[in-house]
This record gives C-alpha cells, sequence and structure tokens, in this order.
C-alpha cells in the first residue's frame, strides 16, 4: 500500500487543524492511499474528531518509552492510545539533533509504541557531512540496529504496515534540496539489506526531504519507495491533495 505521511511539525492552532480537514473533505476518504496526519499533541484530540472523515489517520510526533510514570514532558502511548490516535513518529531529526535523543531511546519509544498497540513510521538518515565521507550505509546501520530487538510477530510481517520506515536525508529536511533518484534508490536498497540482516521483514520505506508537488511524481515512481513522510508541502490542503493524487 502507498503512504502519504504529513508531519505537521509546530505549525497549526487547532482552528486551523479543524479547517484543514474540513477543506480536504470527504473525497479522498476512500482512496487506496493510506493517509496519515502527525500533528502536536494539542491538536490530536481535535484532528481525532474530524479526521476519520476524510479517511486520514492521527499520529503523534513522538511518544515515551513507557506507558505512565515520571517522565514530565513526554505522553505516552497508552495516553495517545486513549485518544483514538493510531501512530507515532518516532526518531525525527529534529527530535535526534535538536533535543538530544539518540537511536537508542528511539528504538526504545519503538518496541513501547508497538507493545502498546502504535504503528510506527521510524525515521532515519544521514547528515551531509556523513554523506560526503561515503559513511551513509554505516549510519544508517547504526540507527537501525537496535530494531533487532522489535519482535517480528509485533509488526505483522504479512502486511508489515505497523512498521514504517521513513528515509529521510538530514540535509534534505527543509532545505528545498530534495535527494536525487538514484540516491534514494541505492540508499533504500541498503536500508532493505540492513533489516533483512537485522532479521526484520520487507517493511514499506518512504522517502522524506523536501518533497512537494513538482518533485513528487518522481520519486514515488522510484524502487523501493511506497511513499512519503512530508512537512512543509503538507501543510495546506491543495497540496496535500496533489501530493495524494501522485500516489493513485
Ligand atoms: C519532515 O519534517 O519530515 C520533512 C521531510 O520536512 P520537509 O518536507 O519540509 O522537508
Amino acid at each position: 500500500m502507498k503512504v502519504l505521511a504529513a508531519n505537521w511539525k509546530m505549525h497549526k492552532t487547532r482552528a486551523e487543524a479543524w479547517g484543514f480537514f474540513e477543506t480536504v473533505g470527504s473525497s479522498i476518504k476512500d482512496s487506496a492511499v493510506r493517509k496519515i496526519v502527525a500533528a502536536s499533541p494539542t491538536l490530536l484530540e481535535t484532528c481525532q474528531r474530524i479526521a476519520p472523515s476524510c479517511g486520514i489517520e492521527v499520529f503523534s510526533q513522538n511518544c515515551a518509552f513507557e506507558t505512565s510514570g515520571a517522565f514530565t514532558g513526554e505522553v505516552s502511548p497508552s495516553q495517545l492510545k486513549e485518544l483514538g490516535i493510531k501512530g507515532t513518529l518516532i526518531g525525527h531529526s529534529e527530535r535526534r539533533s535538536l533535543f538530544g535523543e539518540t537511536a537508542e531511546s528511539a528504538v526504545r519509544r519503538s518496541l513501547c509504541a508497538l507493545q502498546s498497540g502504535l504503528d510506527v513510521i521510524f525515521c532515519c538518515g544521514e547528515t551531509l557531512e556523513e554523506r560526503k565521507q561515503g559513511n551513509t550505509r554505516t549510519v544508517l546501520a547504526s540507527q537501525l540496529q537496535g530494531l533487532k530487538k522489535v519482535d517480528a510477530s509485533l509488526i505483522d510481517p504479512t502486511k508489515a504496515t505497523r512498521f514504517i520506515i521513513a528515509y529521510e536525508p538530514v540535509w534534505a529536511i527543509g532545505t528545498g534540496v530534495n535527494a536525487t533518484n538514484k540516491e534514494i534508490e541505492e540508499t533504500l536498497k541498503w536500508i532493505g539489506e540492513i533489516l533483512a540482516e537485522l532479521s526484520l521483514p520487507k517493511l514499506p520505506m518512504l522517502y522524506g526531504g523536501s518533497v512537494k508537488p513538482s518533485n513528487f511524481n518522481e520519486i514515488a515512481a522510484v524502487a523501493g519507495v511506497s511513499g512519503a513522510l512530508v512537512g512543509g508541502a503538507s501543510l495546506e490542503p491543495a497540496s496535500f491533495g496533489q501530493l495524494h493524487s501522485a500516489l493513485l
């Protein structure tokens, strides 16, 4: 199945979120594309009230690695489940670079989310320096390594829809510079090899990094690409709709 996942980052008020879904409406509700919006904690309840009428699943942008306890500032997977939230992003590069999240905590968060019944979009990607030095594969292997702890039965190997990998080169996020088709294809191939080495089933893989309606037709056609994780271009209903059309 193709996947369009929006990462709204720290954008939108509740009224703006509501307006987004009102404008998107029900026309794409039954499309064959899996549609996801990952929103800030304050928006989740509002989104959850209206997004299903558009066929859109609501995700969190992160979740804690424990289900409850003394973890000030965190939101637990069970709290998200209580709101009806379907899944969560984990390990976004902004979490790693600005908030000190590590490969280890991303794995712990993923495990707790999966065990609590949330689906996971696990983000990984290299910096420009790492790519220039020829270290992309090694960096990805170190970010993915801990996933060997994930019990494959938790991810439903028959469909592999509960766990999605988003390959997001750090240098392409929010910069307007996307990876080339060749870079995307080669890197997704490496990720597939790394997952196989970890005895994980074949997982859907998204590309993320300056995806927009003008480049998405080409990117969506690259071998191995199941869809996209999109920041900036996902904020407006019109461009969300255009990105969706590219996956039909
Ligand atoms: C992201 O935030 O995951 C992302 C890919 O952002 P953008 O599409 O704006 O580059």
